[in-house]
C-alpha cells in the first residue's frame, strides 16, 4: 500500500464572530502520496479556504474538526521528536517576500540560523557549501546576497532566496501560498521554474496555492478549485483548464483574459462577485445562486463529487448521469 506523505480527512474550520460563524473549510479530504513527488494546485477566489488550508498544513491552525496526518499521524498528537520532523519536512513559500524577513539580519544569518537549529551544519563555513549550491539552483550567485541585507535585494531576488532557505532544510513537501503573486510579472515565469525544478530534481512535493489560473497551467498536473471551503473540481490541471466541467470553473477559465497574454487572471477584477446570495447558508450547491443551470436538487442536497472524465471529477448535478452510465472510477 502506498504511504501517504500528507493526508487532510474530512477537515472542517469554523470561525466564530459573536453570533455568526463563518466556515473558512468544510469537510475537506487530500491526499498526497509519498512515493514519486507530485505538484498540486489550490485555485479559487479570495474567501474560498485556500490560506485557510495552507494553515491547517503548516500547523498553524488547529482544526475544529477532522484530522491533518502526516506519514499517518495526527499532526496535534505527534510526539515532540516526530513534531520537530513535521516542521522540517513542510516548509512554507508565502506571498510576501518583504514581510518574511528580519531586517537586522544579513542573508548569511538567515540561512545559517535554521540550519544550525536543524543540524544540518554547526557553523558558517561547515554551511557555505550546502548554502552556494542552493543559491545555484535558485538562480542566484552567492557573491550577489551574501553580506547583504533582505531589504538591499530585490522582490524576486528574496522570493528566490526563500526557495534556496527551504532547500537547505531537506524538505518533503512545501506549501506555496501565492508565492508570485507580489513579484513582477516579468520574474514570476523565473520563480515558478524554480518551484518546478524542486519536484523534479530535488523530489519535493508541492502545494501550490493561488487564484491565478494562468500560473497553475505552468506548474502543476493536479488541480483542485475551491468554493466557499468546498472542492468542487478536481482532477487533471490541463484538462479542467482546457475543458472545465463544474459552473464555477468554467466561470473562472472564462475570465482568463486571451487577447493580452502578458495579463494574468485577476479574480478581484474579472470574476463576478458571490453578491448573487447564499450568505453563510451551506445547504444544498454553494454555488447555486450563482449558477445558471440550478435545479430543484441543486437547493437541497449538496452535491457529492461525480466522474466527468479520466481521473476527473466535479461535485455537479450536471454530471450525476455520467457516473450513473458507469464511469465511476
Ligand atoms: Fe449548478 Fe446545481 Fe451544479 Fe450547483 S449542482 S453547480 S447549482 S447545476
Amino acid at each position: 500500500m502506498t504511504e501517504n506523505l500528507l493526508e487532510l480527512r474530512d477537515v472542517s474550520m469554523v470561525f466564530n464572530a459573536g453570533a455568526s460563524q463563518t466556515v473558512a473549510l468544510d469537510n475537506y479530504s487530500l491526499t498526497i502520496t509519498a512515493g514519486n513527488a507530485s505538484v498540486i494546485t489550490i485555485a479559487g477566489e479570495s474567501g474560498s479556504g485556500k490560506t485557510t488550508l495552507a494553515r491547517l498544513v503548516l500547523g498553524f491552525a488547529r482544526p475544529t474538526s477532522g484530522e491533518v496526518l502526516y506519514r499517518g499521524r495526527n499532526i496535534w498528537t505527534m510526539s515532540r521528536a516526530e513534531w520537530q520532523t513535521y516542521r522540517r519536512e513542510v516548509q512554507a513559500i508565502f506571498q510576501d517576500p518583504f514581510a518574511v524577513y528580519n531586517p537586522f539580519y544579513t542573508v548569511d544569518h538567515l540561512l545559517l540560523s535554521p540550519m544550525k537549529s536543524f543540524g544540518f551544519a554547526r557553523n558558517r563555513s561547515e554551511a557555505l557549501p550546502q548554502i552556494e549550491e542552493a543559491l545555484s539552483k535558485v538562480g542566484l550567485r552567492s557573491a550577489d546576497v551574501l553580506g547583504r541585507y533582505p531589504h538591499q535585494l530585490s522582490g524576486g531576488q528574496r522570493q528566490r532566496l526563500t526557495v534556496a532557505r527551504c532547500l537547505l532544510l531537506k524538505p518533503r513537501l512545501i506549501v506555496a501560498d501565492e508565492p508570485v503573486s507580489m513579484i513582477d510579472a516579468s520574474l514570476r515565469a523565473t520563480i515558478l521554474d524554480a518551484l518546478r525544478k524542486l519536484k523534479e530534481e530535488n523530489g519535493i512535493s508541492l502545494i501550490y496555492i493561488t487564484h491565478d489560473l494562468a500560473t497553475a497551467y505552468q506548474i502543476s498536473e493536479r488541480m483542485e478549485i475551491l468554493y466557499r471551503g468546498q472542492s468542487v473540481e478536481r482532477g487533471n490541471a490541463t484538462a479542467i483548464i482546457q475543458t472545465p466541467s463544474h459552473p464555477y470553473t468554467r466561470l473562472l477559465v472564462d475570465s482568463i483574459p486571451i487577447a493580452d497574454p502578458e495579463q494574468t487572471w485577476d479574480t478581484e477584477v474579472e470574476i463576478p462577485t458571490d453578491d448573487a446570495g447564499g450568505g453563510s447558508e451551506r445547504q444544498g450547491c454553494l454555488f447555486r445562486w450563482r449558477c445558471p443551470h440550478a435545479m430543484d436538487i441543486c437547493a437541497n442536497v449538496r452535491p457529492s463529487f461525480f466522474t466527468v472524465g479520466e481521473e476527473r471529477q466535479s461535485a455537479c448535478y450536471l454530471y450525476q448521469n455520467h457516473s450513473m452510465l458507469g464511469m465511476e472510477e
